[in-house]
């Protein structure tokens, strides 16, 4: 510390370059300081740091982090600690640019495995961001000295270490953790899809917020003949709706929750933290939000068994477009949740295209069936449940056609769920659609690509360049990769973590024999190994601002690369 506090007062007042004398290793009291990387200027990507508290220091009980889901609770927990006393004791931009900032990467909403956290055997880990202060392009010694010695051990000794946090809290975190995931291992036990439980509150503070809905909220509540009971390990027995394999439709009134509800289900394949309300809305984790995306590329994805006999004889078994349509982009969006797995689709009439929905029995009657290139989902989703095994929830509020063929009908009225599947299936039976089902006697192929490296260029100008812009956008190379349509990517540290897959994927794991399910299985196996770490270019130093994100989303940024090629 005191080589640290040396070199600062040496360079105080040079120019900026000066501060990459920083880097290296520094012994504290209670703590060792790694500065890994320094910022080139005052408003580059800030300083790395991590900070590394011995294990036997740091006091955690090892039964609070000794399985997989308690330590992923435990070290969100801490993460969120480091940010909650930054903000104490850091005093925010001091100075040009970034100057004075001290950030770690804590997440939202969801509880996450992340990587500005890491707990061991050895130690407890926080990995940050420092804006190393500067006035113009002169440093701030003085100032760089209070930040990195009394501001940093500050929110290092308020944090890291045991006997400083509120013991019950850190408990109940990461008991809920434990408990959710026990839901999640029970859904597939009971065969069910989802679970929401009772008290739950599923709306959110605003379109743009994440938050629960303060006050007014209507809290869930199972309707009688879909509610279960599960003996979680922590909290006991809750109750709550379970829904089941198969075809489950969500109907009722425009405003009365459906689509809230089904948002709930899409989110609850993360865990939440405690007081979201959907902490103990749990769905199956390869669950995936099917929607719309026209002007979406695709390439060669076979999406024959909904479209069919496209003008100008255009190909659908390998179908590649620039600019897909509504109906063809849903379409391709299905097949490639089917080709990287999935045991759950989720759709909602709000965000889906009407002619890929449904076709009704008078146009049926208009456009031949041989005029018509487009099978609706709806001759298709039972077929989808019968010879894949991947159930569906749909949210249709506009049409009854989906009648036929749904197991379970949901009926929202006033936030409130009913089950009314008989009551649809006798007015299926007493007013027949007269449609005819063009869904043939069996779903279809779905076909495996193998992508090829050559179509992953990363370098822009000869240097490589990839990059995450906040939640929606990735920068690979020349190309811009628009995320926003992909409605279940929820945290910016997955969509980094993202970024630098896909380079890790084109380098390693895209070798012209893999298929793209294949090569992301390899990658999370050696991701299950050695943490989320080793895709990063700073790899045994500090990676420390991703967030985990799942296979569904990885191969949904992979297939929307403008310059994807695939065998
Ligand atoms: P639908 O899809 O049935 O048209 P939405 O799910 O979009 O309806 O919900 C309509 C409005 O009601 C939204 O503003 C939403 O925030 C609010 N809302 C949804 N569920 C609840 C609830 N349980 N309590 C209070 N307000 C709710
Ligand atoms: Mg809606």
């Amino acid at each position: 510390m005191d080589r640290l506090l040396q070199i600062l007062k040496r360079i105080d007042g040079k120019g900026y370059g000066a501060y990459k004398e920083l880097a290296g290793t520094y012994q504290f009291a209670d703590f060792t300081l790694f500065i890994d990387h320094v910022q080139g200027d005052p408003f580059a990507s800030p300083t790395r740091i991590r900070v590394r508290v011995a294990g036997e220091k740091a006091g955690f009980p090892p039964q609070l982090w000794a399985s997989k889901p308690r330590r992923i609770g435990l070290q969100d927990y801490l993460a969120r600690q480091v940010a909650v006393k930054a903000k104490v004791y850091c005093g925010g931009v001091r100075g040009t640019g970034k100057s004075g900032l001290l950030l770690i990467d804590a997440g939202g909403q969801e509880i996450l495995e992340r990587t500005a956290l890491v707990i061991s055997a050895g130690y407890v880990e926080a990995r940050l961001s420092v804006g190393l202060p500067a006035d113009g392009r002169r440093i701030k010694g003085a100032l760089a000295a209070k930040m990195l010695t009394e501001e940093l051990a500050g929110i290092v000794r308020a944090s890291l270490f045991y006997k400083r946090l509120d013991a019950a809290e850190v408990l109940s975190f990461v008991q809920l953790k434990e408990d959710q995931q026990f839901i999640r291992e029970e859904l597939v036990r009971r065969k069910l899809v989802a679970f929401v439980a009772d008290g739950a509150v599923l709306p959110r503070e605003s379109g743009a917020s994440d938050r629960p809905m303060k006050g007014q909220a209507v809290p869930f509540e199972a309707p009688p003949g879909l509610a279960v009971e599960m003996d979680l390990p922590n909290r006991g027995t809750v109750r709550g709706m379970g829904i089941p394999e198969g075809v489950t439709l969500i109907v009722g009134g425009g405003y009365h929750g459906k689509s809230t509800l089904l948002k709930a289900i899409e989110r609850g394949v993360y865990d939440h933290i405690p007081g979201d309300g959907r902490e103990l809305v749990i769905t199956r984790c390869d669950a995936v939000k099917i929607r719309a995306e026209d002007g979406r590329r695709v390439e060669k994805v076979d999406i024959s068994p909904f479209i069919n006999n496209l003008p100008f004889g255009k190909d659908t078994v390998s179908f590649s477009t620039e600019d897909a349509s509504g109906s063809t982009s849903q379409a391709a969006n299905i097949m490639e949740a089917l080709e990287i797995g999935t045991s759950l689709l989720l759709l909602d009439e709000d965000t889906s295209a009407t002619n890929f929905m449904i076709r009704d029995a008078r146009m049926q009657a208009l456009v031949a069936r041989e005029k018509e290139p487009i099978t609706p989902f709806v001759d298709k989703v039972k077929l989808l449940y019968k010879d894949k095994g991947v159930s569906t929830i749909l949210v249709m509020g506009g049409s009854g056609d989906y009648f036929d063929v749904a197991d379970l009908v949901i009926m929202m009225d006033g936030y409130r769920p009913h089950v009314v599947t008989g009551r649809a299936r006798e007015l299926a039976g007493q007013k027949p659609t007269g449609r005819r089902p063009e869904g043939g006697a069996a779903f279809g192929e779905v076909r495996h690509r193998v992508p090829l490296k050559q179509g992953f260029k990363p370098e822009r100008g000869g240097r490589v360049k990839v990059d995450a812009k906040g939640l929606s956008t990735i920068i690979f190379g020349t190309a811009a990769i628009d995320l926003s349509f992909l409605e279940q990517l929820v945290d910016p540290g997955q969509t980094r973590a993202i970024a630098d897959i896909l380079l890790y994927l084109s380098r390693k794991y895209f070798d012209g024999q893999n298929s793209l399910s294949q090569a992301i299985r390899k990658l999370y196996g050696e991701i299950e190994e050695k943490g989320l770490d080793v895709v990063s270019p700073f790899y045994g130093k500090h990676p420390g601002d991703y967030a985990m994100p799942r296979p569904q989303e990885v191969a949904g940024a992979v297939n929307r690369l403008r310059t994807l090629m695939v065998r």
